[in-house]
C-alpha cells in the first residue's frame, strides 16, 4: 500500500547517523520519517559504551554546535567523564565519556519523541522507489511505500552482514540483530562502487566474576566535566570508575593457538578492519614484541553487572576467548556473558558522493555513517547532521551547506572521504586536521553555532545562551586590554613572585595572560572581578594566550580559501590539460574533484600540477 502522508525527508536507520540525520531534518522544519528496524534499538551503541575521546569528542562538540543530540545524550548517560590531554595544549584536548548504554538510548529516544516535524516508523527498508535517476522514496519489508523528496540511508554494518566467531558464521546486522540482505542487494543493482569491510568487538564479563582488588581504578575527574555546550555536572548520573588490567605472556601464547581457526587468519574474512582499533589477535601479530598489552575494564551501565573490557575484540572461537579472557589478572574466574565477534558488511566507495553526502548518480539519495567507509558513533552522528541538514535543504529548496576543513572536523572528515576515499574503516584524529589550532573542541559552538542557527538548525534556548556568553566574553577581552598593572604596586608585587622577570612598566591584563607564567586565574582579579562564566574566561584565556599562532593559521586558511572558491566545472576534461601526467590525469578523472583545493589534496598532486590546471582554467574562461 501507498502510506497516506507524503514527507520531505526519509531517514532509513534509527543508529548514530540515523537519529542525528532525522533529528536535523525536522529541525529546520522538513516532515521526517525515521524509518528502522527496532524502536527499542534506537541510538544503540553497537561496540563500547563511550563517546567522545581524542579527535572524537571534536565532532560531538561540533554536533552539539548544531544542535544535535550526542553530547546531550551523553551528559544524561555519561558514568565517568574524562578530559584526555588535559595538560597538553587546548588543540588536541579531548572529553571522554564512559556511558551507561541504557540511559544514553533511552536519552536519544525521548530527544527524538519530543523532536516536532519527526515521525517514527518500526519496519525494514527493503528497496528504494526510484524515478530514473531520481530517488522518489522507500519500499519497507511488508510492502508499505513511503514516498519523500529526499532518503537518507545509515544502515550501519547490516548491509549483507555476516558475524564471524571462530569458523563459524551467520548473518547478521549485529549481534541480536538481522541483517539487511534485500536492501543491500538492491542497492548492488544500482550505479555505486560497494565493497567489504569489517569490524569486530570483544566479548562481554559479568563483573560478579571478576577481582577487582588486583586491577588499577580509573576514576573520572573532578570537577567533572561536561560535553554539551547546555550540559550541567548535575544532570549526570551517578559516576563510576574504570579498571586498568593487562594481557600477559599466556595471553599471547594461547592467542597465538587459536589463530589456525581464526576467521582473520585463515582467509575466511576478506573485509579490511580498524587500523587503529585491532583485534587482540591483530595486535598479538603485529606488535609481536610486546609483552603485555592494556585492557580498560569499563562498566556497561549503573543497572547491569555486564563489564566491556576494551582492548580485547576478538573473532577467535569461544572455547579460545574463554582461555584468553581467562588468563588475564582479574579475570581467572570470569563468566563471559556475550561472545566476542567481527562482522563484514558492504560499504560504498565515498568518492561517489558530493560534499553534502548526496550521491553523485541518484538524486535526492544521501549517505551516512558506517556505510560510507567511516567506524564510530561519532563519526556517524556527524555526517547524519550533515546528510540529514542537505536532504532536507534540497526538499524545501534551501541551500546546501557543509563546513570547510578550517571550519569543522566534519569539514575535514567527509573531504577526507570524498577527496581520498577509504580502503580502510576511517576514524578522525587530530592529526587529520591541519587547522587544529583553531579547531578545538572548546571553540565548536563559536565555530559553528551562528551558522547552525543562520541555517535554521539551532533552537532558541542554546541561540540564547551562545549569545550570553560570546557578549561576557566581549566584555571581558576589553576589560582585559582596558585595565593596567604598574611596576611598584601591590598588584605588580603580587605578581613579580610568579614572574621570571619582573614587571618593569606597565602592562594591560590582557597581556600579561599572554606571559607563559601566567594564566587567566592568576591575573583576572587583580583589579576588577574574574569572568562568572567560566566557558567565556577558558576562551579569552585561549584566545589570548594563542593569538599569534592562532593568525599565522588564519593567513594560511585565507590563501588556501582562494584555492577554495575556485571550481573545476563537472565536465573539466583533464586529458587536455597537457603537462600532467597520465597518472593525475586518471585520478582527477576518477575523483572529480568540486574545487581547485579539493584537487591539491589528491594524493600524488604537486604544486607544479595545480599551476597547470589554474592556467588551462583561464584559458578555457
Ligand atoms: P548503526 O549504529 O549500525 O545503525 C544502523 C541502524 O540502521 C540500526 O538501527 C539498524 O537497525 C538500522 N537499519 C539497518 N538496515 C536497515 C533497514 N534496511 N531498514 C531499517 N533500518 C535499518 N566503532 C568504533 O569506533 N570502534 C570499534 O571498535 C567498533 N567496533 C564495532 C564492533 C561491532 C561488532 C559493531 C557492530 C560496530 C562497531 N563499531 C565500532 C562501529 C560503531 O558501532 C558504528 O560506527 C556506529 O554505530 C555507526 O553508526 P551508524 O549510524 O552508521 O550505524
Amino acid at each position: 500500500m501507498d502510506y497516506p502522508d507524503r514527507f520531505d525527508v526519509i531517514v532509513i536507520g534509527g543508529g548514530h547517523a540515523g537519529t542525528e540525520a532525522a533529528l536535523a531534518a525536522a529541525r529546520i522544519g522538513a516532515k521526517t520519517l525515521l524509518l528502522t528496524h527496532n524502536i527499542e534499538t534506537l541510538g544503540q551503541m553497537s561496540c563500547n559504551p563511550a563517546i567522545g575521546g581524542i579527535g572524537k569528542s571534536h565532532l560531538v562538540k561540533e554536533i552539539d554546535a548544531l544542535d544535535g543530540a550526542m553530547a546531550r545524550a551523553t551528559d544524561r548517560g555519561g558514568i565517568q567523564f574524562r578530559v584526555l590531554n588535559a595538560r597538553k595544549g587546548p588543540a588536541v584536548r579531548a572529553t571522554r565519556a564512559q556511558a551507561d548504554r541504557i540511559l544514553y538510548k533511552a536519552a536519544i529516544r525521548s530527544i527524538l519523541e519530543n523532536q516536532p516535524n519527526l515521525q517514527i516508523f518500526q519496519q525494514a527498508a527493503d528497496d528504494l522507489i526510484m524515478e530514473g535517476d531520481k530517488v522518489k522514496g522507500v519500499v519497507t519489508q511488508t510492502g508499505i511505500r513511503f514516498h519523500a523528496h529526499s532518503v537518507v540511508l545509515t544502515a550501519g554494518t547490516f548491509l549483507g552482514g555476516v558475524i564471524h566467531v571462530g569458523l563459524d558464521h551467520h548473518t547478521g546486522g549485529r549481534a541480536g540483530d538481522p541483517p539487511s540482505i534485500r536492501l543491500a542487494q538492491r542497492l548492488r543493482e544500482l550505479p555505486l562502487r560497494v565493497d567489504r569491510l569489517k569490524t569486530g568487538t570483544p566479548p562481554r564479563i559479568d563483573a560478579r566474576s571478576v577481582d577487582f582488588s588486583v586491577m588499577q581504578p580509573q576514576p573520572g575527574d573532578t570537577p567533572i566535566p561536561v560535553m554539551s555546550f547546555m550540559g550541567q555536572a548535575d544532570e549526570h548520573p551517578r559516576q563510576v570508575n574504570c579498571f586498568i588490567t593487562h594481557t600477559n605472556a599466556r595471553t599471547h601464547e594461547i592467542i597465538r593457538g587459536g589463530l589456525d581457526r581464526s576467521p582473520m587468519y585463515t582467509g575466511v574474512i576478506e573485509g579490511i578492519g580498524p587500523r587503529y582499533c585491532p583485534s587482540i589477535e591483530d595486535k598479538i601479530n603485529r606488535f609481536a614484541d610486546k609483552d603485555q598489552h592494556q585492557v580498560f575494564v569499563e562498566p556497561e551501565g549503573l543497572t547491569t553487572h555486564e563489564l566491556y573490557p576494551n582492548g580485547i575484540s576478538t573473532s577467535l572461537p569461544f572455547d579460545v576467548q574463554m582461555e584468553l579472557v581467562r588468563s588475564i589478572r582479574g579475570f581467572e574466574q570470569a563468566h563471559i556473558t556475550r561472545p566476542g565477534y567481527a562482522i563484514e558488511y558492504d560499504f560504498f566507495n565515498p568518492q561517489d558522493l558530493r560534499h553534502t553526502l548526496e550521491t553523485r548518480h541518484i538524486q535526492g539519495l544521501y549517505f551516512a555513517g558506517q556505510i560510507n567507509g567511516t567506524t564510530g558513533y561519532e563519526e556517524a552522528g556527524a555526517q547524519g547532521l550533515l546528510a540529514g541538514y542537505n536532504a532536507a535543504a534540497r526538499a524545501l529548496d534551501r541551500e546546501a551547506w557543509y563546513p570547510h576543513r578550517d571550519e569543522a572536523y566534519m569539514g575535514v572528515m567527509v573531504d577526507d572521504l570524498i577527496t581520498l576515499g577509504t580502503s580502510e574503516p576511517y576514524r578522525m584524529f587530530t592529526s587529520r586536521a591541519e587547522y587544529r589550532l583553531i579547531l578545538r573542541e572548546d571553540n565548536a559552538d563559536l565555530r559553528l553555532t551562528e551558522k547552525g542557527r543562520a541555517l535554521g538548525l539551532v533552537g532558541d534556548q542554546r541561540w540564547a545562551r551562545f549569545e550570553a556568553k560570546r557578549e561576557a566574553m566581549e566584555q571581558e577581552l576589553q576589560r582585559l586590554k582596558n585595565t593596567w598593572i604598574h611596576p611598584g604596586t601591590a598588584e605588580s608585587e603580587q605578581l613579580n613572585g610568579k614572574l621570571k622577570t619582573e614587571l618593569n612598566r606597565e602592562y594591560n591584563l590582557a597581556d600579561l595572560i599572554k606571559r607563559p607564567e601566567l594564566g587567566y586565574r592568576d591575573v583576572a582579579g587583580l583589579k576588577g572581578f574574574p569572568a562568572e562564566d567560566s566557558q567565556a574566561a577558558e576562551q579569552v584565556e585561549i584566545q589570548l594566550k594563542y593569538s599569534g599562532y592562532i593568525e599565522r593559521q588564519k593567513a594560511e586558511i585565507e590563501q588556501v580559501r582562494r584555492q577554495e572558491n575556485t571550481r573545476l566545472p563537472d565536465d573539466f576534461d583533464y586529458s587536455q590539460v597537457s603537462g600532467l601526467s597520465n597518472e593525475l590525469k586518471l585520478k582527477l578523472d576518477q575523483q572529480r574533484p568540486e574545487t581547485l583545493a579539493q584537487a591539491s589534496r589528491i594524493q600524488g598532486m604537486t604544486p607544479a600540477a595545480i599551476s597547470l590546471l589554474l592556467v588551462y582554467l583561464k584559458k578555457r574562461q
